[in-house]
């Protein structure tokens, strides 16, 4: 993938997947991919080489958006554990809303003018969406949020799933205005996920909460994610691990080691 820094759900897949210590094994690591690792392989198989083969040691690049996201993750999920079964005012909601984002967010961006124009986004468009949702969907509440799911092939984090609905819903706190095939990818493993353990699934949105935008994946044909699988592991068994630089080399952390990868220091520069 690029690692799509200002997405937070590729950056908690990420860091999650750092955060595994079976993953030290490589065997496994390379078997069960996340929609984040996919992504990354597809988009930049070197970066894909450097994060979870190599594990190389990355430089610092900031992360004000990837934090943002978490904590709009969190207040969200914040207010799914104490919302109403079916709000029947949209004051219910909004209050419930803001007492969950000032509880998890509260002062955090203050003095970061972008970033606190994005949060006000992200809060406004979630309640909207929400106030949305209590009107038409007979089930308002989650049958459940921010579930980690996982088999021997694939892990994900479902960000909310109605049963009864059988809607999955990903927050997006980046700017988007289409979906691309890294959306693509995301949907298919969360429905295959969820599939295999018994959970219908007719629609996957992706809510853009920065502008409000309610965009619904294209599901493909049963077995395309496994098609997918299949071609990504071969090139990791094949070693095949080009760089192909994109628009987000600007935030990968391995963009110095990529740079000199074909260059002997000693040679070259001295
Ligand atoms: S800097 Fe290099 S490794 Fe990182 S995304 Fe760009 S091409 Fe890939």
């Amino acid at each position: 993938m690029f690692v799509d820094y200002f997405n937070i759900d590729n950056a908690r897949n990420y860091c999650y997947h750092s955060r595994d210590s079976s993953s030290k094994r490589v065997g496994i690591m390379q078997k069960r991919l996340s929609p984040s690792s996919m992504n990354t392989f597809k988009t930049c198989p070197a970066q894909y080489n450097y994060h979870y083969i190599e594990r190389a040691p990355g430089i610092y690049v900031p992360r004000h958006h990837m934090d943002l996201g978490q904590y709009v993750h969190d207040a969200i999920q914040d207010y799914f554990d104490g919302a109403s079964k079916k709000p029947t005012k949209s004051l219910e909601i909004t209050q419930r809303i803001d007492s969950s984002f000032d509880k998890i967010i509260g002062n955090k961006f203050v003095g970061q003018p972008e970033m606190m124009k994005k949060l006000r986004s992200c809060l406004k468009n979630f309640k909207e969406f929400e106030i949305y949702r209590a009107r038409k969907w007979k089930t308002y509440e989650p049958t459940f949020i921010e579930k980690n799911l996982q088999d021997d092939d694939f892990r994900g984090i479902v960000d909310f799933y109605s049963e009864p609905e059988a809607t999955v819903i990903d927050w997006k706190t980046g700017y988007k205005q289409n979906l691309n095939d890294n959306d693509t990818m995301q949907a298919e493993v969360y429905r295959y996920l969820l599939e295999k353990q018994g959970y219908a699934v007719k629609r996957v949105f992706f809510v853009v909460l920065t502008n409000g935008t309610v965009l619904q994946a294209q599901l493909q044909k049963d077995g395309w994610v496994l098609e997918q699988q299949k071609q990504i592991l071969d090139s990791i068994a094949a070693k095949n691990f080009p760089a192909r630089p994109n628009r987000y080399c600007f935030n990968c952390v391995y963009q110095i080691a990529c740079e000199f990868s074909d260059t002997n220091l000693w040679d070259d520069y001295l």
